[in-house]
């Protein structure tokens, strides 16, 4: 049964429930997990899904290293049977990619796989590239990843943060893909995107450029039925599919106590090849290797979901309506991302460094007397914005 098949029988077997058409698919994970023994000898239930067209065989959770600069839980990953650790060339200045290189070294080059990005300069109004955004620019980024990694290639290197079909189709990023591709230093492209997905997905598809696409999915999107399509179309193209910001984009510290369940959820969709939850102490990496133990959702999961989805305003969607609203013309979405980054990821660095990067004027939702912007998920947002904004004045030797 063709895949493109097989993702419109389990549409049509999804039952509405709840707010907005939220719904649940049949579990297609008729076999559950494989049995894995871990570094500990403990015997462990994992189940694995092959990344599409790169051929790897993956269990289906793995680590997005994003917030974590503790050796010892990437360590402890690794050991107890992840084998994909993703990362960015950006994320914690470089350091993050060099915690991984510390633990990777020494370890078997085939007993891991390691996922990273990169961007390139561009204007977060538009969602364009600017200038600086070249070729060698690129390349000059992988390779100093590289050298933090203390490898000679990367399996899959993406062009990272695209939220226009434009930008996914940029000649001088998928030069560079191209040529570090033929020149050994990466395996497989990919491309990311967190913002206006379903556009960039289709056009991932179409520019034939890519093997991975790594996409935010999950329950409290508003249009993740668009998101799911692109997806289908993709895995139907033999593009492996990588999900992330699964738990509402990683809000582990809001009341939603459920992080499993929204793993699931995300998983449930058998185009999702796997995800890459951002886990940042032991217990939440044994809450999320838990799942690998039954995919299905049972009643209270639903349940628990449902309730979350029908709160409004929890997660930012990403959907640039409030753009063209704001009088200053503030890129609103990235500084909705910036205080996801404190509050939910709890990662001051990455918020000061976003911040920073926006080049933003020193009085910032100060001068409106009224604030015309109308969030679709009804976030006050010069409420928020004023609050993260802060985050500019803290010296850089305060925030760890
Ligand atoms: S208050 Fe802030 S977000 Fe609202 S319109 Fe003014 S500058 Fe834009
Ligand atoms: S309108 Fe709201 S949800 Fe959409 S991008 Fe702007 S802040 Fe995010």
């Amino acid at each position: 049964m063709g895949k493109r098949l097989m993702g419109r029988r389990h549409f049509m077997k999804s039952t509405l429930a709840g707010v907005g058409g939220f719904f649940f698919l049949a579990s297609n994970d008729k076999k559950q997990g494989e049995k894995v023994i871990d570094k500990k000898g403990t015997e462990k239930k994992f189940v694995y899904r092959t990344l599409g067209k790169t051929g790897l065989k993956l269990p289906v959770i793995n680590m997005g290293v994003m917030n974590s600069d503790n050796p010892n839980l990437v360590r402890a990953a690794l050991d107890s049977g992840i084998v994909l650790l993703d990362t960015a060339h950006g994320y914690m200045q470089g350091r993050n990619e060099e915690v991984i290189g510390t633990v990777i070294k020494g370890r078997p080059r085939d007993s891991f796989v390691i996922a990273s990005k990169v961007s390139l300069p561009q204007d977060r109004i538009t969602g364009l590239y600017t200038e600086g955004a070249t070729t060698e620019e690129f390349l000059k980024k992988l390779d100093i990843s590289l050298k933090r990694l203390g490898l000679d290639y990367i399996d899959i290197l993406h062009h990272h943060g695209v939220s226009r079909r434009e930008s996914a189709l940029f000649e001088p990023a998928l030069k560079a893909l191209k040529k570090a591709k033929k020149d050994g230093k990466i395996r497989f492209t990919g491309i990311t995107t967190h913002m206006n997905e379903p556009e960039v997905i289709h056009a991932a598809v179409d520019s034939k450029s890519y093997d991975v696409i790594m996409t935010a999915y999950n329950y409290q999107q508003k249009y993740y039925a668009e998101v799911r399509n692109g997806i289908a179309r993709a895995a139907q193209a033999g593009l492996g599919i990588v999900g992330m910001k699964a738990i509402r984009g990683g809000s582990r510290q809001t009341p939603f106590k459920n992080p499993a369940a929204a793993l699931k959820w995300v998983l449930q969709d058998p185009n999702i090849h796997i995800v890459v939850p951002g886990f940042t102490t032991f217990d939440q990496m044994d809450i999320d290797l838990s799942v690998m133990e039954d995919l299905n959702l049972s009643d209270s999961e639903k349940k628990d979901l449902q309730k979350e989805a029908s709160i409004p305003g929890s997660y930012c969607q990403g959907c640039r309506e409030c753009l063209g609203q704001c009088l200053k013309g503030l890129p609103i979405p990235d500084l909705m991302r910036a205080y996801m980054y404190v509050y939910d990821y709890r990662n001051l660095s990455m918020a000061q460094d976003l911040v920073v990067s926006m080049n933003l004027p020193s009085r910032v939702c100060k001068d409106c007397s009224q604030c015309l912007v109308k969030c679709s998920v009804g976030f006050n947002v010069s409420d928020k914005i004023r609050d993260v904004i802060r985050i500019r004045e803290v010296p850089p030797e305060f925030i760890t």
